[in-house]
């Protein structure tokens, strides 16, 4: 017997499944996963179908009214991952939904793009010579035309300089055929690759890739073992428990071990079986030089990147590509762990300590995460990458929850950069003040630049100054909306505010009305600074910058590292932009100018991130034939998280950051999930904030702990105050779950905002 309800998510903010009976004759084409028209109150409305049903508890139901298209949008495996993350990440099921389409597809608005195409016909000799002598600029064209199968008429156009009439002319004469065909908006265009060819492995990453093949055939023999078992839920348990569902491998390599070489003949070993890979990569060093490594190895067709800067229409085309079937590799960042392709077997997370995988909006859900998940649902291999792997994967690991596979050299017997460590507070008394430069580092800048070898000098901060400040009646320019200071941006004039976007011209006077002294001061640094400071020392050297403030075109990005890379430039300062999977031969010296700068921060996760940073742009330093020199400067040398930077000892690190974790209950040793509410008043925030500890309280289990009600580090964001709530688990979905139901049942005032952050990457 068929179906007769259909339960549906609508695409109007609700969350809820809705039970509509099926129509007769809609019954052959409704699936899971179809979207579809139904009435909603008095309005119609866009829905999927989440699950299908024989009998439903609601006598009174209505009839779904037209199936949108007519194969499923979502597959049944994609269903089941956005109940999975609805569960998990306390959010509802539409929310997660709308994560795995990407807007174009889920509104009928983009469609392909049909244009006219021309193709040849058969002729005779005599046809021919008629037309090349009474018209001599259509015979051309058809010239060119029968070179092909056939063209798109604006390209024979283009090509032959002639217009669409004289192509409407051939047509009626009989000379040519015209038809519609959709043309695929291809965001590469006509670029070229040079193609590679597999690099010789060294034996460490030979035995890596080897894991990785393991992994992939031992989960083709699962997938085809469920495929002959398919229909019968129970055959098919038997059989997956049969095989072994291969467990994540993390690859722990260190900067230049050749982590990519493993990935792509992880890939062409996948594609070899017909199977399918993602590779998950940050958005930020989703750059021209990484895309490039693929498209040289596989043929072009076979590829697919999703990326930011995609049109609507170039986005809609590759998407439906990839549903598809018709491309087998897909590269992109957070939301491409969704890409519908129908034969995975492989997904890769490189750098998969990266905090961008980590959604800020609800669903506040993690890429690297929702793969595992999705590796296990689809009988797919998972391979997760890093330099500096992420303390809760490398906890994963030693628990045997992950495989570990260890590169611990460079490729080609590289060696790792040295790394040097300058006292900033000795640095103030030697030089009688804080100057952006140590005097170790004007040095080795000035040897680099005499031997015509590059710099990359970091700071994660933009702007020139950090804050503004009257030395005489102590005025500090405060966020007026925030509870942060405002920057100040030398070259604009401007003081701005990073969180809300505040901004203002600077004053020459202290703004003060008691006070208007003309003698305020700047403090703190941003790269905006170094780039000055490096004017003044090195007038002759050739300096670009690369932050946010900069990067105002997207194509400005490729721009500077094509100039960097032939040598245009010479010393490239930049944020965490230049900090990301970069690979400079003639880079020799990467100067770290202010490495405290996140170990102060308000959040348990600091030391981790400054390890992480640290280690990652030192990476970029003797990537060539000569040694790489790191020099970094620092207020807190001694600090642990730099001490093990300078060593390259992850392990020494991970083994007293768990010890850390473990003593304050802080993750991987526990599971949090942080609570944040904002309200227009303090006052309201607090109230709230304290009722949901309060209620949550009441449903949590034994081992479970909720803090009190605490205003956040960020205290307020434009002008919202923001009060938060940590809960612990040792069992994180059994929280989720209380916390879920919690949540549905209080009812917030609608000025009142609740933020539920499962796994949060930070706690600011
Ligand atoms: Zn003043
Ligand atoms: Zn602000």
């Amino acid at each position: 017997m068929k179906p007769a309800i259909a339960k549906i998510v609508v695409d109007i903010a609700l969350d809820k499944e809705f039970d509509y009976r099926i129509p007769a004759q809609l019954a052959d084409i409704v699936h899971v996963g179809s979207r579809v028209h139904v009435p909603f109150g008095a309005r119609m409305t866009q829905g999927y179908v989440v699950g299908l049903a024989e009998s439903s508890p609601h006598p009174q139901l209505k009839e779904i009214a037209e199936v949108v298209s007519k194969r499923p949008l979502l597959t049944d495996k994609i269903l089941e991952l956005t109940r999975w993350m609805g569960r998990y990440y306390c959010c509802p099921v539409e929310l997660c939904v709308k994560c795995a389409l990407p807007e174009v597809v889920r509104k009928s608005k983009i469609s392909w793009k049909e244009r006219q195409f021309v193709r040849p016909v058969k002729l005779t000799p005599d046809d021919l010579a008629k037309l090349a002598k009474r018209a001599p600029k259509q015979f051309h064209a058809l010239e060119i035309l029968r070179k092909t199968d056939g063209m798109f008429v604006v390209k024979l156009c283009e090509e032959a300089r002639i217009d669409g009439t004289a192509v409407k002319v051939l047509a009626k004469k009989g000379f040519v055929e015209l038809t519609d065909k959709i043309e695929e908006r291809d965001p590469f265009g006509g670029e070229v690759f040079l193609p590679t060819e597999p690099l010789p492995l060294m034996p460490d990453q030979a035995q890596s890739l080897e894991l990785c093949k393991q992994a992939i055939d031992a989960t083709s023999d699962v997938s085809r073992l469920c495929e002959s078992a398919a229909g019968a839920p129970h055959e098919r348990r038997l059989a997956e428990s049969a095989y072994k569902i291969p467990k994540p491998i993390l690859i722990h390599g260190v900067t230049g071990s050749g982590k990519t070489e493993i990935y792509l003949q992880a890939i062409e070993h996948a594609l070899r079986q017909g199977k399918d890979s993602i590779v998950l990569v940050p958005e930020i060093s989703l750059t021209p030089q990484t895309v490039e490594r693929f498209r040289a190895r596989f043929p072009k067709q076979q590829i697919t990147v999703l990326h930011s800067h995609l049109s609507d229409g170039e986005r809609h085309d590759q998407w439906h590509k990839i549903r598809d079937g018709q491309s087998h590799i897909v590269i992109g960042a957070r939301s491409a762990v969704f890409a519908p392709l129908p034969a995975l077997g492989l997904i890769i997370v490189d750098e998969e300590h990266e905090t961008s995988y980590k959604q800020d909006e609800a669903p506040r859900y993690n890429a690297r995460d929702v793969a595992v998940v999705r590796g296990k649902l689809e009988h797919a291999a998972v391979v997760l990458g890093s330099a500096t792997p992420a303390i809760e994967s490398y906890y994963n690991a030693q628990r045997g929850r992950y495989v570990l596979s260890t590169l611990p050299h460079r490729v080609d017997h590289q060696k790792m950069p040295l790394m040097r460590i300058v006292d900033m507070k000795q640095e103030m008394l030697r030089q009688k003040g804080l100057h952006v430069l140590s005097g170790r580092l004007r040095d080795a800048i000035e040897a680099r630049l005499a031997k015509n070898e590059q710099v990359i000098l970091f700071l994660n901060r933009r702007g020139y100054a950090t804050h503004m400040f009257c030395p005489k009646c102590g005025y500090v320019a405060d966020c007026p909306n925030c509870s942060v200071k405002l920057t100040y941006h030398r070259k604009a004039a401007q003081l701005t505010c990073h969180l809300c976007g505040e901004t203002r011209p600077a004053p020459k006077v202290c703004p003060n009305p008691d006070c208007r002294d003309p003698a305020i001061r700047y403090a703190g640094m941003g790269t905006e600074k170094v780039e000055s400071a490096i004017h003044a020392a090195f007038p002759k050297a050739r300096v670009q910058r690369m932050d946010s403030d900069i990067m105002t075109r997207k194509s400005l990005y490729r721009e500077i590292f094509h100039d960097f890379r032939i040598g245009k430039i010479d010393i490239l300062v930049g944020t965490q932009m230049i900090a990301k999977g970069l690979h400079f031969p003639n880079v020799t010296l990467v100067g770290i100018i202010h490495a405290d700068m996140a170990l102060h921060m308000p959040d348990f996760r600091a030391a981790e991130r400054t390890f992480q940073l640290l280690v990652q742009v030192a990476g970029r330093a003797g990537r060539g034939d000569v040694e790489g020199e790191v020099i970094v400067q620092s207020f807190t040398p001694s600090h642990s998280a730099i001490q093990f930077a300078r060593q390259h000892d992850y392990l020494g690190f991970y083994d007293q950051e768990i010890e850390f974790r473990q003593q304050l209950h802080y993750p991987p040793a526990t599971r949090l999930v942080c609570l944040t509410l904002r309200a227009k008043t303090e006052e309201k925030a607090k109230f709230f904030t304290d009722a949901l500890a309060r209620e949550i309280r009441k449903h949590i289990g034994a081992n479970d702990l909720v803090s009190e009600a605490t205003p956040a580090p960020l205290a307020k964001i434009q002008n919202n105050y923001r009060y938060q709530v940590i809960a612990r688990s040792p069992q994180i979905m059994r929280l989720t779950e209380a916390i879920a139901k919690v949540v549905t049942a209080t009812k917030l005032p609608p000025d009142v905002l609740l933020a539920v952050d499962v796994d949060p990457v930070s706690l600011l």
